[in-house]
């Protein structure tokens, strides 16, 4: 077998979305997979449509996701250039080759006879008129500067047929394709055309996309046919759903990987949770690093069916990559939501890592987390009731000034001398350990939940600021 090689052909038309980001996963799995080779190609001929910026954010998000090209306008390679705007020439010498071998013709006709052949719906099926120009008739408007469209010659009769890897048989009655523009009055490819061009001289083997291109793959391979080139095998991929009726579309505002990570999730979970959207592993472990994912990743997983983006599954696994994380890994990775917080520089981070670890999904979470070791005053006494545990202000009442007087006391001021120290207390008052801990942890944090028990945030806080918070709740619930 010829060595795989796959690429993805974004449009630069404004940042990459989560359905881009997918068609790029699954073509770098199944090269490196194989040992081949994953291509980066810029389609940027509908000038129109073109955003500034945007191919950066396209070699920014590849590069921070871990989906890396081995050839590209940015790295190089043998087959450039990558992006198509360089590649005018080509595309005009293959398509005055298409011409000689009946596969498409020049086109003069002016916007106002096309105008007059569309029906009332604006729709249009060009009739063939310019096919019937003889060659000196052709070479005369050329010479006297005549604009022209080249055209695809689209037979009227017959069926296009072939082989998807994940669709199966497809197949399109030639009379329902149009004789699309190949090369516009500009000069410029259209996509119809540049796409076969560039695959074929890239030496694509495998094309991966979205449905969207299903149906017209037959027009692009009358073109290899014409050529004489092989045609490559199609995987086409099935769409991304925002819900049951909504497709997931930048247009519509839908967000970005970047927008993803900006909201604090793990970018390896990002990427982890996209190779699910339209594919399934055989095993039921769906937490998987970019390496398992290539192990893994197979074309019998992918569905037929459109997959629905559940950012709360997202989420999910975000929350368990930072599981695993060591306390090291989640403090630097989650840099940007540590200094967003008012703890940043006045604790030892690696300790709150230890113990955010199982608490949080996404780093967004961390400010709201532990800003309270930073901000501690007035609060709703309701906090400590817990009806589960039977404690509630008035068991506070009773708890606090002697948990006060006993923590005062203690000559080393650790985990679990404090620890202790509250467990002597739970069996000198008769209470159970949960009325003493969740009063002494609420007073000292202000809060109904916390990363950390009591020992832990008394830990933090350290002696004086504990009993710090434990005088003022003292005196707040006596108010
Ligand atoms: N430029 C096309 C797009 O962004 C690429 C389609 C393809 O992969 O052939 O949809």
């Amino acid at each position: 077998m010829a060595k795989v090689r796959t690429r993805f052909a974004p449009s630069p038309t404004g940042y990459l979305h989560i359905g881009g980001l997918r068609t790029a996963l699954y073509g770098f799995l199944w090269s490196k997979k194989h040992g081949g080779d994953f291509i980066l190609r810029i389609e940027d001929t509908d000038t129109a449509r073109y955003v500034e910026g945007s191919v950066q954010i396209i070699y920014d998000t590849l590069r921070d996701s871990g989906i890396m090209y081995d050839e590209g306008p940015d790295v190089g390679g043998d087959f450039g250039p990558y992006v198509q705007s360089e590649r005018k020439n080509i595309y005009t010498e293959y398509a005055k080759k298409l011409v000689e071998l009946g596969g498409a013709y020049y086109c003069f006709c002016t916007p106002e006879r096309i105008n007059g052949l569309k029906d009332q719906d604006g729709n249009m099926k060009y009739d063939k008129h310019c096919l019937k120009l003889t060659k000196e008739e052709i070479e005369e408007k050329i010479k006297n500067g005549e604009p022209y469209v080249i055209r695809q010659n689209v037979p009227t009769e017959g069926r296009g047929s072939y082989h998807d890897l994940v669709y199966g048989d497809i197949s399109v009655d030639y009379k329902d394709i149009e004789d699309g523009i190949l090369i516009k009055s500009d000069g410029m490819p259209t996509y119809n055309f540049a796409n076969v061009v560039d695959d074929h001289l890239m030496g694509i083997t495998h094309v991966i996309r979205g449905t969207e291109y299903l149906s017209s793959t037959p027009k692009y391979n009358l073109m290899y046919d014409a050529y004489g080139w092989e045609r490559p095998t199609y995987i086409h991929l099935p769409p991304i759903m925002k819900d049951a009726q909504h497709k997931l579309s930048k247009r519509n505002g839908d967000a970005s990987y970047e927008d993803f990570v900006n909201k604090g999730y793990v970018k390896e979970a990002i990427v982890n949770y996209i190779a699910l959207l339209g594919w399934s592993p055989k095993t039921n472990v769906e937490k998987m690093s970019l390496n398992e994912l290539i192990e893994n990743f197979s074309l019998e997983g992918i569905n037929k069916s459109p997959s629905i983006f559940d950012e709360t599954k997202m989420k999910w696994l975000s929350g368990e990559y930072i599981k695993d994380m060591t306390d090291e890994e989640l403090v630097e990775k989650a840099d940007k939501f540590f200094k967003q917080s008012k703890v940043y520089g006045k604790y030892d981070l690696k300790k709150i890592a230890s113990l955010l670890k199982t608490r949080i999904e996404i780093y967004s979470e961390i400010p709201e987390k532990i800003n309270f070791l930073e901000e501690f005053g007035e609060y709703e006494l309701s906090l400590f009731y817990h009806k589960k545990m039977k404690t509630d202000a008035e068991i506070a009442k009773l708890v606090l000034p002697k948990a006060r007087k006993a923590i005062a006391e203690l000559k080393e001021f650790t985990f679990d001398s404090v620890h202790d120290t509250l467990m002597e207390l739970v069996a000198k008052l008769g209470l159970k350990n949960g009325q003493v801990f969740w009063c002494v942890r609420v007073a000292i944090s202000a809060k109904e939940s916390t990363p950390g028990g009591v020992m832990e945030l008394a830990e933090l806080l350290g002696k004086e600021e504990t009993l710090r918070r434990l005088d003022f709740s003292i005196q707040l619930l006596n108010k």
